[in-house]
């Protein structure tokens, strides 16, 4: 699904897709986290980041003292070199890159800190995660950017009634 495509559809879906995650929330289904994991595989066995980056283009992640010494310490820079050079504070107080598409993103949709990349670019869609319905807020937006999502909660609507 090509990224305009994917925007208009998860908007046609917004109202459907909220109305589901809501009910996830409300009914907290026994067996959601085994469910969501198998399509979670599934899915991610399919797709080819490289050839999306969406994530890394438009959605910056939250980034905590332990990615900038991480990040800083790879770069051979002092932290406050890093954080001055490359963050800013959003407006819940948290660091985030100063500028998208990401700095450490290459040419070739390839990051160049993935060793060290922050844990929220690890942990990114966040589909294989626990308790998943803690997360709607995120996952909702992750929709409308993220085609794995799209097609992951499709999948999960089918599965989980
Ligand atoms: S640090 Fe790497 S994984 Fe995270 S947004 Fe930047 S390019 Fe993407
Ligand atoms: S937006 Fe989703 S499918 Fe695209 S690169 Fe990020 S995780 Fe992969």
């Amino acid at each position: 699904m090509n990224l305009t495509k994917l925007k208009e559809n998860a908007q046609a879906k917004h109202k459907e897709n909220k109305a589901f995650l809501d009910r996830l929330k409300r009914k907290k289904p026994k067996n959601l986290d085994v469910v969501l994991n198998e399509i979670h595989n599934e899915v991610f066995n399919k797709t080819n980041c490289l050839e999306c980056a969406n994530c890394c283009i438009t959605t910056g992640p939250m980034i905590i003292d332990k990615d900038i010494e991480n990040i800083a310490k790879s770069l051979k820079v002092k932290t406050g070199t890093f954080i001055e050079k490359y963050l800013r504070k959003d407006e819940d107080n948290d660091w985030v890159f100063k500028t998208m598409p990401c700095p450490f993103l290459d040419s070739e949709n390839l990051c160049t800190v993935y060793e060290n990349r922050p844990k929220a670019c690890r942990e990114y869609p966040h589909t294989n995660r626990r308790k998943f319905y803690q997360i709607n807020h995120l996952t909702i937006k992750n929709i409308e950017i993220c085609p794995a999502t799209f097609e992951i909660i499709e999948k999960l609507k089918n599965s989980i009634k």
